[in-house]
């Protein structure tokens, strides 16, 4: 039988972003990381649910010269390592370094990373999930055939999306009720 999986954004789903001239920018170094309540659990609860968990993020960054690659490596190992103290399994980082006007196959909207990790881990995408807080997680979970959740409000929302909730945390409780306590 296929898997299926949920393919997470990074920067507003599972740390939270950074505020920077009135915009919101992703943290550049490992120092600036800081992670969003309740992620840690809710992906243990995704993989006792029989899911792959993937991050799939553009870090235009990178391209641009605003973080290096070893800056990037630290984060995640980071994440990774605080996924893990809950129990929880990330299977696999992707990431789009390239520059946002490079036109390249990965970057979200266009859903490359998810289509790879479909092929590489034989997914069903219509029985996986897209997680995202901008309506270009929405979209590429869309093109790549996904189930779609926003995080964020209502009104922030795309038109289309599956499930709107504030948290991955609180999206999990809502499509797989509360954890019995073992
Ligand atoms: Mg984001
Ligand atoms: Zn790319």
């Amino acid at each position: 039988m296929k898997k299926r999986a949920f393919f997470l954004d990074r920067d507003g789903v599972l740390n939270h972003s950074i505020a920077h001239r009135g915009r919101q920018r992703p943290p550049n170094k490992p120092d600036e990381l800081r992670f969003i309540d309740g992620v840690g659990p809710a992906i243990r609860r995704l993989n006792r649910l029989g899911f792959y968990v993937f991050v799939v993020t553009n870090q235009g960054g990178v391209g641009l010269g605003y973080m290096s690659l070893s800056d990037l490596d630290q984060i995640h190992a980071k994440l990774v390592d605080h996924v893990q103290r809950s129990g929880g399994v990330i299977h696999q980082i992707k990431v789009c370094t390239h520059k946002p006007k490079a036109d390249c196959e990965c970057r979200k909207p266009k859903p490359g990373m998810l289509l790879e990790l479909a092929a590489e881990y034989d997914l069903d995408l219509s029985e996986s999930y897209m997680v995202g807080d901008r309506s270009i997680d929405i979209e590429a979970g869309k093109r790549a055939g996904t189930k779609t959740i926003f995080i964020g409000s209502e009104v922030e929302a795309p038109p289309d999306v599956d499930l709107v909730s504030p948290s991955l945390a609180q999206a999990v409780e809502v499509l797989f009720g509360f954890e019995k306590q073992s």
